[in-house]
């Protein structure tokens, strides 16, 4: 294991034989080394900063029935709400003065959220904090939409590929979606000047060794500047109630591995590695991680926003969770960055005349 973590480490990338052994192996000496490179590398890209991106959570209603996700539309038993505009700006205002400087919209695919109440949200957001970031996470829209969200100032869009093998989406997802799609929306949303992440759940059902060396290898051909993975973890309102969940081993492993292919890489550790392991954060930047994204959501609506089963940051004591996550970042020996926190290298140019143009 050695020689193989020492060859990603120099070259950036493996034989998939060579993933394969390092994806599976349970070898504790091997885990320590690849989060010891996994670490180096991410200090000459990023330093000890980690990025700040404040999550809100604008809606839980969805058209879609992805199997996995506690509010597909089948799900008659999750509650439904939608946050208002002013809701939207009031979040971002309070983000704002807790020093966030990235507001990242995410919600289920709700109509309610025309091109046009998005646009002046965006271009709202933009107007008060203009040293901000707006990052979207909206699922799938059109390409007329993506186009006009970007230029009322929208910067980034998040949009997990979920998985990249045909055989694999098609299980987890309902037959009316398609990994055709959905590889469609990422390359349109790079076209258009997103810094974009795609990612995939860790442990998901049905996955395979062979099915996460296929998303590594459609992540090296999209060239992503940011990559969300974390654990699946079962929701008991869904097909997938009694399946298991996504380990704490093999998703650090998978961060190591992606720090190691991509060194200038947004790598978040997020709030399912948090939820499965009490320091499943601190263990994620650690190995590689260089974001976190607190929940910035009103407490009134975050249990609503009901993804999988125990999810953390949700309850009145969470309501803050900028300084918790502070906290967290320091005892783990990095600094938070007061910054927008782009990709290194990703030129973002002059906001107003690219907007413009
Ligand atoms: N509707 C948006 C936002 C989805 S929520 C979109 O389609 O992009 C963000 C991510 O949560 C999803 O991409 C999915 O990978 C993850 N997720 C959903 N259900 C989950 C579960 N049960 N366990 C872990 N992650 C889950």
């Amino acid at each position: 294991m050695t020689d193989i973590i020492e060859k990603l480490f120099r070259t950036g990338d493996l034989t998939d034989g060579e993933l394969e052994a390092l994806i599976e192996t349970e070898d504790t000496e091997a885990a320590a080394l690849l989060r010891e490179r996994a670490d180096q590398v991410r200090r000459e890209s990023y330093g000890d900063k980690v990025f700040l991106r404040g999550l809100i959570e604008i809606s839980s209603f969805c058209r879609n029935d992805c199997l996995y996700c506690g509010i597909r539309r089948s799900n008659k038993d999750a509650e439904r709400y939608r946050l208002s505009p002013e809701d939207i700006l009031a979040c971002a205002d309070e983000g704002y003065r807790l020093g966030f400087r990235t507001f990242v919209m995410q919600g289920g695919e709700d109509a309610f959220f025309t091109d046009s109440i998005l646009c002046g949200l965006i271009r709202e957001i933009k107007q008060r904090h203009p040293d901000c970031a707006v990052t979207l996470s909206l699922g799938e829209r059109s390409e007329e939409s993506y186009r006009l969200l970007r230029e009322a100032g929208a910067d980034r869009y998040l949009l997990r590929h979920e998985a990249a093998s045909d055989e694999l989406y098609g299980k987890l997802h309902p037959a009316e979606m398609s990994l055709a799609k959905r590889k469609e929306c990422l390359f349109t949303l790079k076209r258009l000047g997103y810094q974009v992440g795609a990612g995939f759940m860790v442990g998901a059902p049905y996955q395979t060794t062979k099915h996460i060396i296929e998303d590594l290898r459609f992540l090296q051909e999209l060239q992503p500047q940011m990559i969300g993975i974390g654990p699946f973890v079962p929701h008991h309102n869904t097909p997938f109630a009694d399946e298991k969940g996504g380990t704490l081993g093999l998703t650090l492993r998978l961060l190591g591995i992606l720090r190691l292919m991509f060194p200038k890489v947004l790598l978040p550790a997020t709030t399912a590695l948090g939820t499965i392991s009490p320091t499943g954060r601190e263990q994620g930047l650690k190995t590689g991680c260089n974001v976190v994204m607190p929940n910035l959501s009103p407490v009134s609506v975050r249990k609503k926003y009901d993804l999988y089963d125990n999810k953390i940051c949700t309850g009145e004591e969470a309501a803050e969770c900028r300084g918790c996550l502070q906290r967290r970042i320091e005892s783990a020996g990095y600094s938070v960055a007061q910054e927008r926190g782009d990709a290194a290298g990703f030129f973002t140019g002059n906001d107003d005349q690219r907007r413009n143009t």
